[in-house]
């Protein structure tokens, strides 16, 4: 699940909503519970194991280890009996995933001032994160210069610069750093120079460049604003003078300062993305032409920052634990003595931590009409937290939510306790794929037992997880995939749903 970037807020009340009957249980055919029975433990345990073994190094997209994780879920997939998903013989669906990788330690800054020209150390006395402008030069204004008039002004200045106290992260630095990001872009400067200390920011100025220099995928372009981190030191040796604290913005004012700065960047391979897509057709002649869609995400984090000496970020809970419950749950399907009404997708994205990717481009490459897609049942993270805590994000702005309240309140031995969503202010309905299929439209829940202290941590392993409780919820999955499967009635958006839509445009 991706790390928090949105900035809206909702109010969350869980409520009841939706047409009756659709989570009933007479929708479920005689044959449900063999099928059911399919749903193992043991089958879990052997589908995290692998997909979360060191083998596969933390399954980053694009990487080898990614792709050997998806021909795993094609082969399973296919195993099962399930259709391709991809044209009538692929599993495999690819998207273009450019990587382009900036060349921090190439990157060049030069301040010029009173105290003469300086040149900057990359990764010692300053880090870029690099912004739409390539090369910046010019003079540099403190946030106490104009903003810019309306019309963009005739002499934008090319840098900003305004201090950036305090040790890295904290509330208020955080609050610091987005207070100068807004100000430069008040001024419409390409570049906002952060003037940090060097004691507690030589860790900051090191990360930044190591995270730079990583190779990463472009989409949607860079930020339209550089951010600059300089150490205080390296001014003040340009400035020929020190800075006393809070006096920098009038100095800048005052003494005129220049910079040179470039970053230059290697545009690497076209590497490709892939998710892992197959259709279990449906019986009904004409609603086996709409869609049950059940996502997880197959990729993570790949190899990155040791910790405590591991340094692969394996991503067992995060989310082979969800692609595990979605295979069982295609499993138990194929074992059905006969097909649901509705025809159902199942589908292992790839790119969600890097910006829920691959569920995006299969929504705009989507095998089949984007409107004939009922409903969308997410996985993500479902097998740690208790054996059986279980959160439905989203559940109160649809009738899916109803859905899958009745199947865990009617089905037997689940042993799951399902909650509304207990962390609003993490905004979490925003942050793993289901979010795609709401920007189109599509009544998507998101299944979730919530963050732990692995949580993308290289300590997130496949024995952490509880097998038992992934197996429990691809259990509650399969029920409702099929009620919603055999039922008459596409799910509904709720009046608070249907808010929900119209914040986003809809
Ligand atoms: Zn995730």
């Amino acid at each position: 699940m991706r790390v928090r970037f949105y900035n809206i807020v909702v109010v969350v009340a869980v409520a009841s909503v939706g047409c009756a009957g659709a989570g009933s249980r007479d929708l479920e055919p005689p044959g449900t519970q063999e099928a059911v029975a399919t749903i193992t433990a043991s089958d879990a345990e052997r589908h995290l194991a692998f997909l979360a073994s060191d083998a596969l190094r933390g399954r980053a997209t694009p990487s080898p280890g990614l792709d050997t994780a998806v021909a795993y879920l094609s082969r399973e997939l296919a195993s099962f009996g399930l259709s391709p998903g991809v044209g009538d013989t692929s599993y495999v669906q690819r998207y273009p995933y450019p990587l382009v990788r900036l060349t921090p330690e190439q990157s060049r800054l030069e301040i010029r001032g009173p105290g003469g020209a300086v040149l900057g150390r990359p990764g010692v006395d300053f880090a870029v994160s690099p912004g739409r402008t390539p090369r910046i030069a010019g003079r540099v204004r403190g946030v106490a210069a104009p903003a810019a008039a309306a019309d963009g002004g005739s002499d934008p200045p090319p840098a900003v610069a305004a201090a950036l106290p305090g040790a890295t992260g904290t509330p208020s630095w955080l609050q610091a750093r987005d207070r100068n990001v807004r100000e430069a872009a008040l001024r419409n400067a390409a570049a906002v120079i952060h003037v940090v200390d060097a004691a507690t920011s030589s860790d900051l100025i090191r990360d930044v460049t190591a995270a730079v220099s990583r190779p990463a995928r472009l989409f949607g372009g860079l930020a339209p604003l550089a951010e600059v981190f300089v150490t205080g030191a390296l001014l003040e040796s340009a400035l020929g003078r020190s800075i006393p604290a809070g006096e920098l913005d009038s100095l800048l004012g005052t003494v005129p300062v220049e910079i040179e700065l470039a970053v230059p960047a290697e545009h690497m391979d076209q590497a490709e993305g892939v998710n892992a897509v197959a259709l279990y057709r449906g019986a009904d002649p004409l609603l086996s032409n709409t869609y049950v869609v059940v996502t997880a995400h197959v990729d993570h984090l790949g190899v990155g920052e040791p910790v405590n000496g591991d340094s692969i970020y394996n991503g067992a809970d995060d989310d082979a634990s969800g692609v595990t419950a979605l295979l069982e749950v295609a499993q138990a399907f194929t074992a059905l003595p006969s097909p649901p009404r509705r025809s159902v997708i199942f589908i292992a994205v790839s790119g969600e931590e890097a910006g829920l990717l691959g569920s995006r481009w299969f929504l705009e490459h989507s095998p089949v009409p984007v409107d004939s897609i009922v409903a969308d049942l997410n996985l993500d993270m479902v097998g740690r937290n208790g054996p059986d805590s279980l959160a439905l994000i989203g559940g109160e702005f649809s009738s899916l939510g109803r859905v899958v309240r009745d199947v865990a309140g009617d089905v037997e031995n689940l042993g799951l306790v399902v909650t509304g969503d207990r962390w609003p202010e993490e905004q979490f309905f925003f942050r793993s794929d289901h979010f795609n299929f709401v920007t189109r439209g599509i009544p998507a829940v998101f299944v979730f037992a919530g963050v732990h202290e692995d949580y993308h941590q290289p300590s997130d392993e496949p024995d952490r997880v509880d097998a038992d409780k992934v197996a429990r919820v691809a259990r509650l999955a399969f029920h409702t995939v099929l009620r919603v499967a055999n039922s008459p009635d596409r799910p509904e958006w709720s009046a608070q749903g249907r808010e929900v839509l119209r914040s986003l445009g809809r």
